[in-house]
């Protein structure tokens, strides 16, 4: 059977949204209750991942007061949540470097709590990537504790419908500077870019040895037709979905259409499991 590890889903504290946010939600979902049921469920999540083939899930938070309504209280939640199966779920949490005392304590932190990758959302956190060469410091911090520390970032980049995000940091191309400055910086641009830079994104994965790519949110018929020259990057590409993101109707069907696609079968493994695996390898304690 194909191993499946989706990099990229949503699984939240609906209750922590706000009104603006949860409305954009609602609106793309066919099935509310379904997410409803496992936010508040680990068990029933699970099960889903099951029924889809998914063997193990990134749950992405972000902290977001500006846009979201997120605060690090929804960081704390991921990290409990995940923790119900953390041989399956990998914890993705969040540092806004705009409203933390003491950034690389509060990355710390969250590494004791079972974190395993930080999530930066420049549209939705209002700062660009590389903020801290304009004297926003405490991301420079965050960066630096996050190599130290072993997590990898994952920085959005692509457009965003939500009310109040601004899409002028969301490009690729401002991710450059981490490539130079943070080398040995694990750095995964979510949505390669989509759907307005994919070249900036194809472009800074070949360019930086440690920067790769999530496809979540490309609808999979069309990744080929935005990445042409796939094949060439298949060690930095990870598979995600984006589900129950705006556009995603569910796991599976994403699948399909992944599956169906004309790659090579050491492409498909790769993007499909082996290159997440390797940088969120199991832990024995776990
Ligand atoms: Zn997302």
């Amino acid at each position: 059977m194909t191993r499946i590890i989706d990099i990229h889903i949503h699984i939240q504290p609906l209750d922590m949204l706000k009104p603006a946010a949860l409305e954009v939600i609602q609106r793309s979902l066919s099935d509310f209750a379904q997410i409803q049921k496992f936010s508040a469920s680990p068990a029933a999540f699970l099960r889903y991942l099951d029924a889809a083939g998914v063997e193990r899930a990134g749950l992405i938070s972000y902290v977001s007061p500006e846009v979201i309504g997120y605060t690090a209280e929804a960081t704390d939640w991921n990290a409990r949540y995940c923790s119900a199966a953390p041989d399956r779920l990998i914890a993705f949490g969040s540092v806004h470097p705009k409203y933390v005392t003491d950034a690389a304590a509060e990355v710390d932190r969250l590494v004791k709590i079972g974190i395993r990758a930080l999530k930066v959302h420049p549209s939705h956190q209002l700062f660009a990537p590389n903020a801290y060469r304009d004297g926003l410091g405490p991301l420079a911090a965050i960066y630096e504790r996050a190599k130290a520390t072993g997590l990898p970032v994952m920085v959005h980049t692509g457009t965003s419908i939500f009310p109040g995000a601004r899409n002028a940091y969301a490009q690729p191309i401002l991710a450059d500077d981490l490539g130079v400055d943070f080398p040995d910086l694990v750095v995964i641009l979510a949505h390669g870019g989509r759907p307005l830079w994919m070249d900036e994104a194809f472009f800074l994965i070949r360019r930086h040895k440690n920067m790769f790519m999530d496809i979540s949110g490309i609808p999979p018929q069309k990744l080929l037709e935005h990445f042409p020259r796939l094949e060439e990057i298949a060690d930095k590409v990870l598979f995600g979905t984006d589900w129950p993101g705006p556009g995603v109707p569910d796991v599976r069907t994403n699948i399909e259409k992944f599956l169906a696609l004309p790659l090579s079968e050491s492409a498909q493994r790769k993007i499909l499991y082996d290159n997440a695996a390797r940088l969120f390898p199991r832990s024995s304690s776990w």
